[in-house]
């Protein structure tokens, strides 16, 4: 602030500028920019150039800068030193430029955010809190994760809950959180281990691993459907009781089929999505997660009107706030340690775009976290 002393003790170097730099593209901010971290190691200022990906255009791919200035991060009274994130399928669209998934232009996107405070407006946080945020429109509508600092409104921000670090939450991050939700879905629909075998699509991706694992730790049993069967033995290790080769749902089938499961979260759709509705067991119900074997639904009204089987639509983006911290609170009580272990990797935030394209072409197993140094 303009009325602050610099505190030398605390390496801390505040440079009181007017009039940063403002492109014009966002309402510019405050002119204030800070360098440094204090004894704790805590970031309490801003560098005055940081690195991150910017999208400045629809259809443009995303381009690496490491001359970020604060007026980019866009409208929001929290500032953060992001410190990890994760490649989600969305920001694999994102960054390519596929998918028509940003909202705003410039923009910088990752849609998972973990950091600590720098600065807060808003009563609910101060400096040093650890913080995250999935979704809600984070690196769509705002900028988001994939770079050093980001600001946003204390209405997107969670505190970090016991039982979750940075890493441990952006393992999950979106794809955990969206799995829980499925998960419970299911359950409110009276899915229950005692009624036959659930099924897992997209099983190699991130909701579809942690469905496995949250599935099995509460007593189902689990069949993951994949592409790429050579990974049969980490799904098993996920907890998968089978292993079902994707091309055995992959043709068009008949509107109904014999009866084989009572529950499945898909993160596919489809004509997979369409024959996993055909297959669902009576009163059965599938929660549809994602497209990321296509946005189609070549499907008929029989699943639903001589099964009575459920399509349970989920949404981890503008869910209601009470599923919101119904699902983040289970996984932080009993986080899915061995999953998390067995299906996530860290990477540098700058190897995301290379990493993006993989994604896309079905090649990255689990998860992805990145390091924002
Ligand atoms: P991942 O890329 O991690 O996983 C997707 C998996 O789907 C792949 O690993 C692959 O698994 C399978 N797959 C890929 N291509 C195809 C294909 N052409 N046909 C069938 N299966 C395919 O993505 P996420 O797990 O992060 O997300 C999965 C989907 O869910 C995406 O569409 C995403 O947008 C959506 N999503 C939706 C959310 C919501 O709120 N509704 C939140 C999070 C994600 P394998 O090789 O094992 O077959």
């Amino acid at each position: 602030m303009p009325g602050d002393k610099p505190l030398a003790d605390r390496r801390i170097r505040r440079q009181i500028k007017s009039g940063s730099r403002s492109h014009g593209l966002w309402p510019p901010n405050r002119a204030i920019v800070l360098e440094g971290e204090d004894r704790k190691g805590l970031t309490r200022a801003v560098k005055t150039r940081f690195g991150g990906y910017l999208v400045r255009k629809p259809d443009e791919p995303a381009v690496w800068t490491e001359e970020l200035v604060e007026g980019e991060l866009g409208a929001g009274d929290v500032l953060l030193r992001v410190r990890y994130s994760a490649l989600n399928y969305k920001d694999a669209l994102a960054l390519t430029a596929r998918g028509r998934v940003l909202r705003t232009f410039p923009v910088i996107p990752g849609i998972d955010l973990a950091g600590e405070v720098v600065s807060s407006e808003d009563p609910r946080f101060a400096a040093g809190d650890r913080v995250f945020a999935t979704g809600m429109g984070v690196g769509e509508e705002h900028s988001g994760g994939f770079a050093q600092y980001a600001r946003l409104p204390a209405t997107k921000l969670q505190a970090l809950p016991p039982g979750l670090n940075f890493q441990t939450a952006m393992g999950l991050g979106t794809a955990g959180f969206t799995a829980m939700l499925a998960v419970f879905a299911l359950e409110d629909h009276g899915v229950r281990p005692t009624q036959g075998e659930v099924l897992v699509t997209g099983a190699g991706g991130g909701v579809g691993g942690f469905a496995i694992a949250l599935l099995a730790g509460r007593g189902f049993a689990v069949t993951a459907v994949t592409g790429r069967p050579a990974q049969a033995g980490y799904l098993r290790e996920l907890g998968a009781a089978k292993v079902l080769d994707r091309s055995e749902l992959a043709k068009p089938g008949k509107p109904l089929a014999s009866e084989r499961w009572q529950g499945s979260v898909d993160s596919v759709g489809g004509i997979i999505l369409a024959n996993v509705l055909a297959a669902m067991k009576r009163g059965g119900s599938v929660a549809a997660c994602g497209n990321a074997g296509g946005a189609e639904l070549p499907t008929s009204v029989f699943p639903f009107i001589l099964r009575g089987v459920n399509l349970l639509g989920i949404d981890s983006v503008h869910c209601p706030a009470s599923s919101r911290a119904r699902a983040w609170q289970a996984l932080a009580e009993t986080p899915p340690g061995a999953a998390l272990e067995a299906m996530c990797r860290t990477e540098p935030l700058a190897r995301a775009s290379a990493l993006a394209a993989d994604l896309l072409e079905g090649k990255v197993r689990g998860r992805v976290v990145l390091a924002v140094e």
